[in-house]
């Protein structure tokens, strides 16, 4: 997108927008498209034309939500659930959304791997470049399986379905007093952080926040550095629910926009800090780093689980990994009593950790683990989610170097 708008036409720009966006005579397809298309206009004005213009453009997300409640599709999936295992069930669970969908349309799961890498950077690798075009891609094949099932159903069900973007709808005016008129926070170009007083340089594990959907990105980047971060999986209704961890857990809200003139009010004060909107999760993060003074050091990065927070890892030796995605394969059966290898902490019966969590074997790449290309694997003992310091972690892990000399 920067380098277009340096080299093309404004006019050009906004013509491919409304021919593309606009264009009733392709149907478009996307999935959870409100906060996408949020972001696009807020970094690209000249898309706003387009994006207020949608034809057939149809988000998958409501309109499968609603299909999925059929009685007849819901019966169908259900008897797909019990045919699968309980651990793959709960790696699917897990998951939720697009990847959940995918999982109950086309029967597996979308790999969500390369979902926090860093997009950022040019070239993009091969990995992301699969990635990016499978979670667009599947959507054609979701369709036409949501399309079939309707037409199974024998309902009558709109298959094109206008988009509502709600940042789009019109607000309620209340009456104005005499305000004085502020600019909203986050939404200045230069609108960084409040100043902060001067704090005492704090670890990332002693920053404890809260975040909403929309910022799940930002959520995610934190705890890669550490940081407590609980991410709220809804968005619409869930300003109150924040506003209720921050008090029961005493968490920082992180929010942007609207949201935070609407919650600062509920908290004490410094307890919700405005991220400003239009930035890169890269500048949100080094901003939020200098407000709160965080010392980042190398053995952070990584030290808590991106999918669940959790912060204890069970380590597993290459050979026991091995053993088990084996035996979740089908490739080989689970050790007799007594004649389970020394020192693996995995149940090879049922496999799960220690204390029960199911291993989340399903999303790890075989090559991983039969090429030699991770000696041990650090598993969640929260949600069981598995990860190894391959070629892919030394990638990502390069990602995070601007926080350590920030900080
Ligand atoms: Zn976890």
């Amino acid at each position: 997108m920067i380098t277009l708008t340096d080299n093309v036409e404004d006019s050009d720009i906004q013509q491919f927008a409304d021919n593309f966006f606009a264009n009733p005579h392709v149907l478009k397809l996307g999935y959870g498209v409100d906060s996408d298309f949020r972001n696009l206009v807020s970094s690209c004005p000249l898309y706003e034309h387009a994006v207020t213009h949608l034809a057939r453009f149809v988000d998958l997300c409501p309109l499968s939500k609603q299909i999925l409640n059929i009685p007849s599709v819901r019966q169908k999936l259900g008897s797909r659930m019990r045919s699968i295992s309980a651990r793959e069930r709960a790696c699917i669970e897990e998951e939720r959304g697009l990847s959940e969908l995918v999982f109950l349309s086309l029967g597996l799961p979308l790999d969500k791997t390369y979902q926090i890498s860093d997009w950022e950077r040019r070239p993009l690798s091969e990995e992301q470049l699969i990635y990016a075009a499978l979670d667009a891609y599947c959507l054609l094949e979701v369709y036409d399986v949501l399309k079939q099932w309707v037409v199974e159903s024998r309902l009558r069900i709109n298959m094109e379905p206008a988009v509502i973007l709600s940042w789009l709808q019109p607000k309620k005016e209340k009456p104005r007093r005499n305000r004085k008129k502020e600019p909203r926070p986050g939404t200045r170009s230069n609108d960084l952080l409040p100043p902060a007083r001067k704090r005492e340089p704090i670890p990332p594990q002693s920053l404890r926040v809260v975040v909403d959907t929309m910022l799940q990105g930002l959520g995610q980047h934190l705890r890669c550095c550490g940081v407590d971060v609980v991410i709220l999986d809804n968005s619409a209704a869930d300003h109150a629910r924040a506003v209720e961890i921050a008090r029961t857990e005493n968490r920082i809200i992180l929010t942007t926009g609207l949201p935070y003139e609407q919650l600062r009010s509920k908290v004490p004060e410094g307890m919700c800090v405005c991220i400003p909107c239009g930035k890169t999760i890269r500048q949100q993060v080094s901003a939020l780093i200098k407000y709160f003074n965080l010392q980042i050091t190398a053995q952070d990065i990584f030290s808590r689980c991106q999918v669940c927070n959790g912060d204890d890892f069970v380590r597993v030796q290459q050979d026991h990994m091995r053993l088990a995605m084996g035996i979740f394969h089908g490739r080989f059966q689970a050790p007799l009593p007594g004649y389970e290898p020394k020192g693996c902490p995995v149940n090879l019966v049922d496999l799960t950790l220690p204390g029960g969590v199911p291993l989340k074997l399903g999303p790890l790449p075989e090559e991983v683990v039969e090429k030699n290309s991770a000696d041990v694997f650090f598993c969640c003992s929260n949600c069981g989610k598995v990860f190894w310091e391959g070629g892919h972690h030394k990638r990502i892990a390069t990602q995070f170097n601007y926080i350590l000399g920030s900080s």
